[in-house]
Order: structure tokens, then C-alpha cells, then sequence
């Protein structure tokens, strides 16, 4: 069992500076978890507590049922892949993933299963003679992986490790570290900024900014329903589009936008005339594929870029001054700077609350 628990984890650095804020966090044997968020969120600083290369300044970490706040990384049952890979350049692929289970005194029987076990789960046996420089970027990422690997850890910890790699390998390795994390059977934490990493290739993410945990759920769940307006804007790509609006009540409860009635579901009309919303700002967040253009709706705006990507095409609308994205089909006809109607698709309505800015549910 390698679930691991964070329970009122802090950091606040020698200098003052409070990095992580009271962290609770349960990650489950064998998952795939992603924290993800913004440069300087914390995320990296967590997955270094995690690892014991940081200490926690209060709060409990435990990895399975033993507590380890105290204990040694090498202690720890962890592995660690990085983004600069750590390669030792004087030494060839096989030894670079040999060099743990020789300081671990193994036979030389046991560690040459494992390094050709571990290279022939990356598809990298053919490289074993080679030294780092002569190594593509991503096979030296894979070897990297491949020293992880060959220690069978009860946990895998990466932080950004696919950011040195081009786009192209990028794709490649995410599929890679999918499958590689279904066959190992063992829980992965990851880090990154890219929330395109974060939905393809988590079981759950958990979304961080300041320091604070904002939200920890499967992908579908943090897309469709985002806790605040940051995961919401965070999580997707062109992000969510927000609008700012107000809650009436003429025959029933919608939203008003600039005198214009926006329609809701039935039961988001409930949930809000029974709410302390009635007559306040609220903040409609709509996603780029679920604006529809319909002229008939007196909802306008300019189509100012049209990004035509063969599947899919994105308008870049200007709509009473405030920038809008919207995803349409290719086979739309619309013109730079033509004015279009836009209509919201209903149940995609998402509605914040201006103040807090929380998803109101
Ligand atoms: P990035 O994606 O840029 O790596 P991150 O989310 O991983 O960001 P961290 O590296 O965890 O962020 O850093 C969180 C915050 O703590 C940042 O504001 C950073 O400047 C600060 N920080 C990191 N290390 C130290 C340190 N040793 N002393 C003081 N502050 C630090």
C-alpha cells in the first residue's frame, strides 16, 4: 500500500516567504495525480516535501500508515524524476541505470534483469552502450525514467519532466507515461503548469494557486464543474469566457446581460430565487464550445480573428468592448468583421459569484 496522506501541511521558508497553506491532500494507492497550477503556486515545494528534500514546517506526511516527516529521502520508498534528467554524462545508459542497485550492493545477476527489465519497458535496450550526449531528448527522458524504474518504488514523483522535450515528443511521452503507469501498478505524482498535460494524463488533478489547494477531482469533474472562477479559467483551453451579469426576475429568474435576457435551466432558476442572489451581480462563465451563433439572438458581437485549425475553427469576437473566444465548426460561414448573435447553450451555464468568486451551485 503506497496511498499517501498530507494533513495541515505548511512551508514557509527560512526567508519568511509561506509557500504551501495548510495542504490537506489524500492520494490513493496506485493513482495518478497531477498538481497543477501557475508558476510559484507551490506545487513544486509540495512534491520536494513529499520527497524529504524539504522540510515540513508543520503538518503531518505519511506514505502508506508510517509517518515520514522525519524520515531520510532515501528512507522514503520514493523515486524522483526531474526535468533536467540528472544524467551522470561520464557514464553509459546501462550504468547511469545501474547506479542505484550497485549502491544498494545487488548481484550482478539481479541488477542486469533489472536495468534490461526497466530498458525493455521503455523501449530503450538499444541504447544501453551509449553515453547521455548521445541520446536524443527524449530517449534521455526515458532513461531518467528508466533509473526510477529499475528501484521499483512504492511511489514516483516528476516534476515537469516532459518541459525540456518539443511539442511533438511532448504528445508522445504523455501517451508514454500513461501507459507506463498502467503497467507499473504504482502511484504517480506529477507536476506541471500545463493544464493540457494535467486532463490527459491524471486520475485525478489537484489544482493549486498561492499555496492554497483549490480543487482535487477526475478531470471530467474539474472541466465541468470548477469549485471557483480560477479553476474554472485555469482548466481549458482557449479558456472559459466570463461575463458579467445580474440575476432578475421578470416571469422567472434569469440572468440579465446589459438588458438582454439570458435564459437558464429550470433548476438553476430554482436554486437562485431561493438564494440571496435575486437582484445581484453574478458572473457567467460560458466555455468557447458551448457559444453557439445564431443571428436571431440579440446578444451581438464582431468576429475580429478567425483560427481555422482543420477540425475546428476558434472566433476571436469582440463583444461590447470585452474579448470573447468561441469554438465553431470549420464548415461555419462567417466573415472578419462581420457581427454575429451568440447564444449560450443552457445547461453549460456556469455562474459564479462576483465577490468570492465560487462557483454558485
Ligand atoms: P514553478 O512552476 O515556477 O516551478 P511552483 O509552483 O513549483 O512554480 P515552487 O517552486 O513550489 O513553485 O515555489 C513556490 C513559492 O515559494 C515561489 O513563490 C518561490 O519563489 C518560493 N520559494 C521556492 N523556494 C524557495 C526558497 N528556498 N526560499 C524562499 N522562497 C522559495
Amino acid at each position: 500500500m503506497a496511498g499517501l496522506s498530507l494533513k495541515n501541511i505548511e512551508k514557509k521558508y527560512p526567508n519568511g516567504f509561506h509557500a504551501v497553506k495548510n495542504l490537506n491532500l489524500e492520494i490513493h494507492d496506485k493513482e495518478f495525480l497531477i498538481l497543477v497550477g501557475p508558476s510559484g503556486c507551490g506545487k513544486s515545494t509540495t512534491l520536494r516535501m513529499v520527497a524529504g528534500l524539504e522540510d515540513i514546517s508543520s503538518g503531518e506526511m505519511y506514505i502508506g500508515d508510517r509517518i515520514v516527516n522525519e524520515v531520510e529521502p532515501k528512507d522514503r520508498d520514493i523515486a524522483m524524476v526531474f526535468q533536467n534528467y540528472a544524467l551522470y554524462p561520464h557514464m553509459t545508459i546501462y550504468d547511469n541505470m545501474a547506479f542505484s542497485l550497485k549502491l544498494r550492493k545487488l548481484s550482478k545477476e539481479d541488477i542486469d534483469k533489472k536495468v534490461k527489465e526497466a530498458a525493455n519497458i521503455l523501449g530503450i535496450e538499444s541504447l544501453l552502450d551509449r553515453k547521455p550526449k548521445e541520446l536524443s531528448g527524449g530517449q534521455r527522458q526515458r532513461v531518467a525514467l528508466g533509473r526510477a524504474i529499475v528501484r521499483k518504488p512504492k511511489v514516483f514523483l516528476m516534476d515537469e519532466p516532459l518541459s525540456n522535450l518539443d511539442a511533438k515528443l511532448r504528445v508522445q511521452m504523455r501517451t508514454e507515461l500513461s501507459k507506463l503507469h498502467q503497467e507499473l501498478q504504482t502511484t504517480f505524482i506529477y507536476v506541471t503548469h500545463d493544464q493540457t498535460e494535467a486532463m490527459t494524463m491524471g486520475s485525478r488533478i489537484a489544482v493549486m494557486k498561492d499555496g492554497i489547494l483549490q480543487q482535487v477531482a477526475d478531470p471530467q469533474t474539474i472541466y465541468t464543474n470548477p469549485t471557483n472562477m480560477f479553476v474554472a479559467s485555469f482548466i481549458g483551453s482557449p479558456q472559459m469566457n466570463f461575463i458579467d451579469c445580474k440575476v432578475v426576475k421578470d416571469n422567472g429568474v434569469s440572468l440579465d446581460y446589459k438588458g438582454h435576457n439570458i435564459c437558464i435551466t429550470k433548476e438553476r432558476t430554482k436554486s437562485l430565487e431561493e438564494s440571496v442572489y435575486l437582484g445581484k451581480d453574478v458572473v457567467l462563465g460560458i466555455r468557447p464550445e458551448n457559444i453557439l451563433v445564431n443571428n436571431e439572438s440579440p446578444i451581438k458581437a464582431k468576429v475580429e480573428v478567425k483560427e481555422m485549425l482543420g477540425s475546428e475553427t476558434y472566433l476571436y469576437l469582440n463583444m461590447d468592448g470585452k474579448n470573447m473566444i468561441a469554438r465553431v465548426e470549420p464548415s461555419l460561414q462567417v466573415e472578419i468583421g462581420e457581427v454575429i448573435g451568440l447564444e449560450f447553450i443552457k445547461d453549460k451555464i456556469h455562474i459564479f459569484d462576483k465577490e468570492t468568486e465560487l462557483r454558485i451551485k
